[in-house]
């Protein structure tokens, strides 16, 4: 059984993502600046001091972190459709993030239709959203495993299933999906999710998520399919 995970109200708040980035990053900038002012200060002690440093740090993740959830791929405000092939834009992805899988230990197995198959698109949003997906699924894991990702044709459409055996969510987590600020991490941004739906509603598709608590998570997403003759 699959879970609907898109939400009307959660999509509306992101018609105005070019306009929410340079809020958001606002704010944990504005943070960094009010603590390096407080060490200025000639009378603090050593321990404040650290204190203030480390929620600077923090703060400074914060905004790198909110960044690379929106756009390190694509401009939000930007409208640049073309003709995508899915399976070279997923190895693509793949290949971007498999230096951070290494590094944790995990590994991506494929499985693809052998059609060539095209959707129409941002390429460089859809990367941004497959890549939300797939860097969660990497973090989903303490001590390393796989995530498989794999492509089959439903009908008119292209499924794309991108699994994981992490630590999953509960229902509430899954509820919550999607929905900004919603991070279980502790230098979570909790815009990934948001981002990564947007994207897919935009291109007409739709994604649907299964999880359990210990045992994993798959996302399914539906692309409609771009046809020669369209093209
Ligand atoms: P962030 O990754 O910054 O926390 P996201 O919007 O990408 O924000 O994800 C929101 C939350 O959804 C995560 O904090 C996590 O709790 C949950 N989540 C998303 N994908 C997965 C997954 N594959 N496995 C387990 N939990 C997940
Ligand atoms: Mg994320």
């Amino acid at each position: 059984l699959l879970k609907r995970v898109i939400k009307a109200e959660k999509l509306e708040v992101v018609s105005h993502l070019a306009a929410s980035i340079s809020h958001e990053v606002r704010n944990p900038l504005t943070t960094t600046k009010g603590f390096l002012q407080l060490l200025r200060e000639e009378d603090i002690s050593q321990k404040k001091k650290e204190k203030y440093i480390e929620i600077s740090l923090n703060e400074l993740d914060r905004a790198t972190n909110i960044i690379k959830d929106y756009l390190t791929f694509a401009r939000p405000e930007a409208e640049d459709n073309h003709s995508i092939d899915i399976h070279s834009e997923l190895r693509n992805c793949i290949n971007v993030l498999t230096p951070l899988a290494q590094m944790e230990n995990v590994q991506f197995k494929e499985s693809f239709s052998s059609e060539n198959i095209f959707v129409l698109g941002d390429p460089l949003k859809l990367k941004q959203s497959l890549i939300n997906i797939l860097k969660n699924g990497i973090e989903s894991y303490s001590a390393g495993g796989s995530i498989e990702v794999s492509t089959s044709k439903d009908h008119s459409s292209i499924k794309i299933v991108i699994s994981d055996h992490g630590k999953g969510m509960t229902e509430d987590q899954v509820l919550r999906l999607g929905e900004p600020y919603f991070s279980t991490k502790s230098n979570g941004t909790g815009l990934g999710m948001m981002v990564s739906f947007s994207i897919v509603k935009a291109m007409n598709g739709q994604i649907y998520v299964k999880s359990e608590p210990g045992a994993g998570t798959s996302f399914t997403i539906f692309l409609p399919i771009y046809l020669k003759s369209e093209r």
